[in-house]
């Protein structure tokens, strides 16, 4: 049983800097949860104080219903593993995974049987007598897991472990660690900035910025109801379309056309008295071509539904990726655009939008194309506060 909770947990660096401000989460036994965001949003600073590493400002901290912020790393039973390894290099696999049996002095039989287990778990039982510097990235990764679930902690701490490997190696290790989570049930709080590996990886995310959490919540949660226009941006790849739309009459009036309000987009816009131009958010999963669709379903109407010159259309396969020129009807005033096309697609504005088509799209580069969409994906965000009204 581990469960960890942060209450009103904040860290100022004595430099002034507040990198993690009034956090409040609960991580339940068994969770496992994933700290996002952008380059300096305190992810590592919060793993660092549930670690011991760093000290707590303000708030508590608990595990299992104990206030720990005072106890030393060694003292709060938990493995961190890290993304630079730090496997000792003059040391066999063996003894690496060994090592924090020897320190808790476990009897050498027992430690023995114990990393034989472990590294038939993770596969290296192969590489047991050889030192750090004869394996690959991905064989040194799980060395340093298998030093972690040697002694079966409360919990496991993981910053960014994957990002010294190469892209087909992260996905396997991704899988590998899924599979070791659901075989162990150890708590684990998982720090990454890529949110491919958070939707894939965990239970819950907790997306933060500038030191404040934005949301938290599943993977589906944040792909279907993200809170505001930041969260909108990060999770999802290509990240969603945003648009300017000005609410006229029944209907939202947009490069795309006029959008009739639903009683969603009614109801959701009264309840906020939104204000009469707001931001339209729309996933690029959300178009299809309107000619697949015709034949799919010859009886169909077409939906909602524009047309719009395809600039670059990139081949992926399973799918196709159409970016779409608009004409811009001027620029959309929101400091919150900003953070959402934070660290990713910054070159992308809301004049081109992206639309992720199925592989048998005729969409032919420099050539118009015929697009349907679903009025019910459509968020509508608040430009002044960022917030989603939908
Ligand atoms: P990254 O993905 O780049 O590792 P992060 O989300 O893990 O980023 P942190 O390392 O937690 O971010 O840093 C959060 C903020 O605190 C940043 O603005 C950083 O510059 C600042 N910070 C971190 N360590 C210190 C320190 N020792 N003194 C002052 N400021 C610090």
């Amino acid at each position: 049983m581990a469960e960890i909770v942060l209450d009103g947990v904040t860290k100022r660096f004595p430099d002034g800097t507040t990198a993690v401000r009034d956090l409040d989460l609960t991580i339940a036994d068994r969770e496992f949860i994933i700290l996002v965001g952008p380059s300096g949003c305190g992810k590592s600073t919060t793993l660092n104080m549930i670690a011991g590493l760093e000290d707590i400002s303000d708030g508590d901290l608990l595990i299992d219903g104990e206030r720990v912020n005072d106890r030393a790393p060694r003292e709060r039973d938990i493995a961190m593993v890290f993304q630079s390894y730090a496997l000792y290099p003059h040391m066999t696999v063996r003894e690496n995974i060994g090592f924090p049996l020897r320190l808790a002095r476990v009897d050498r039989a027992e430690a023995a049987s114990k990393i034989e287990e472990v590294a038939h778990i993770l596969g290296i039982e192969q590489f047991l007598d050889r030192r750090p510097a004869h394996l690959s990235g991905g064989q040194r990764q799980r060395v340093a897991m298998g030093r972690a679930i040697v002694r079966s902690p409360k919990a496991f701490l993981m910053d960014e472990p994957l990002s010294n490997l190469d892209a087909k190696l992260r996905v396997q290790m991704r899988t590998m660690i899924s599979r070791l989570q659901n075989q162990l049930g150890t708590t684990t709080v998982y720090v990454t900035h890529d949110q491919t590996e958070a939707m894939t990886l965990g239970d819950r995310i907790v997306l933060m910025l500038r030191g404040v959490v934005q949301q938290v919540g599943t993977p589906e949660e944040l792909y279907d109801h993200p809170h505001n226009l930041f969260v909108a941006g990060f999770i999802g790849s290509p990240s969603m379309n945003f648009l300017p739309a000005d609410i006229a009459g029944d209907g939202l009036h947009t490069v795309l056309g006029t959008i009739p309000l639903s009683d969603r987009m009614r109801r959701a816009l009264e309840a906020h008295r939104a204000p009469s131009r707001v931001i339209l958010g729309i996933r690029p999963e959300a178009f299809e071509d309107a000619g697949l669709a015709h034949q799919r379903e010859p009886e169909a109407g077409p939906g909602l539904a524009f047309t719009g010159r395809v600039e670059i259309l990139e081949s992926l396969g399973a799918e196709k990726f159409a970016y779409i020129d608009l004409e811009a009807e001027g620029a959309i005033d929101s400091e919150h655009l900003a953070d959402a096309f934070q660290g990713h697609d910054t070159a992308r504005r809301h004049v081109q939008l992206v639309a992720r088509l199925d592989p048998r799209s005729g969409a032919r580069e420099g050539r118009p194309l015929d697009l349907q969409y679903d009025p019910d994906a459509i968020h509508l965000f608040e430009p002044e506060t960022g917030l989603n009204l939908t």
